[in-house]
């Protein structure tokens, strides 16, 4: 199974734009079989945008950790199981970064998607700074290890891992695949130390960063990743279902 995820972040501006977009995607992956396109629009969109298709999902780009509660402008996980969500990407740089998200955050909003039983896209990765400084897999492995400390192995089906180096997020400069394939083994590793190697193997691994219709094909194929998480060009329906096509072929 490969997975082509649209990460929409804050776009579009209206739900026009997002019900187009979806409606074009939705029409031409009626045929797909070996991929699972997952669609991570803004919060109030995702009520709206359904789907029937079981290789077409919808996720969130966040949620908070407790079920309810006076907590201002939070979204809940049973919330978003309520409106048909079924993956959540936790730990995206951009919300490390701005709303400074730290690893026992990230932690608990994981808890909170594995016991209300939706699938988690945890992404990890470097900053050029700490790419710079050789401490990629400081980075990564304390990453990994603090987002699933306490998550037993029964859960770890439900966990999906984008390595998503910084640098390459939105900046037009790509990791090589080699690089990616290296941290993905890196990621393996890591996860055969937390559990078993078997479990560590049945995790999907998926890379994100300035992906498009033209290198798509190099991770998927040469890196051998499980899967793609892809901001700009999955607003860009065309382009996204050319990649998904691509997919389809690998
Ligand atoms: C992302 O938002 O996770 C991402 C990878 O963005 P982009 O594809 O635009 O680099």
């Amino acid at each position: 199974m490969i997975y082509i995820i649209a990460n929409w972040k804050c776009n579009p501006k209206s739900f026009n734009e997002a019900k187009r977009i979806f409606n074009l995607v939705k029409e031409k992956t009626k045929e797909i079989k070996k991929t699972k396109v997952i669609i991570c629009p803004p919060f109030v969109f995702l009520p709206k945008l359904k789907t029937k298709n079981s290789k077409l999902q919808l996720g969130a780009q966040n949620c908070f950790w407790e079920d309810t509660g006076a907590f201002d402008g939070e979204v809940s996980v049973p919330m978003l199981k309520s409106v048909g969500c079924k993956y959540i990407i936790v730990g995206h740089s951009e919300r490390r970064r701005y709303f400074k998200e730290t690893d026992s955050v990230i932690n608990k909003k994981m808890k909170a998607v594995m016991k209300h039983n939706l699938k988690a896209i945890l992404c990890v990765g470097e900053t050029k700074e700490e790419k710079r400084k050789g401490k990629f897999s400081m980075i990564i492995s304390r990453q990994i290890t603090k987002a699933l400390k306490g998550i037993p192995k029964k859960d770890v089906e439900k966990i999906r891992i984008a390595y998503e180096p910084v640098w390459a997020i939105g900046s037009g400069k790509p990791c090589r695949p080699v690089e990616a394939q290296v941290a993905s083994l890196f990621i393996k590793r890591t996860l055969s130390r937390m559990y078993t190697r078997k479990i560590a193997e049945k995790i999907p691994i998926l890379y994100g960063g300035s992906v498009n219709r033209k290198n798509a094909i190099d991770y998927l194929k040469e890196a051998e990743m499980n899967g793609l998480l892809i901001g700009g060009a999955s607003l860009r329906p065309q382009e996204f279902v050319e990649i998904i096509k691509q997919a389809e072929n690998v």
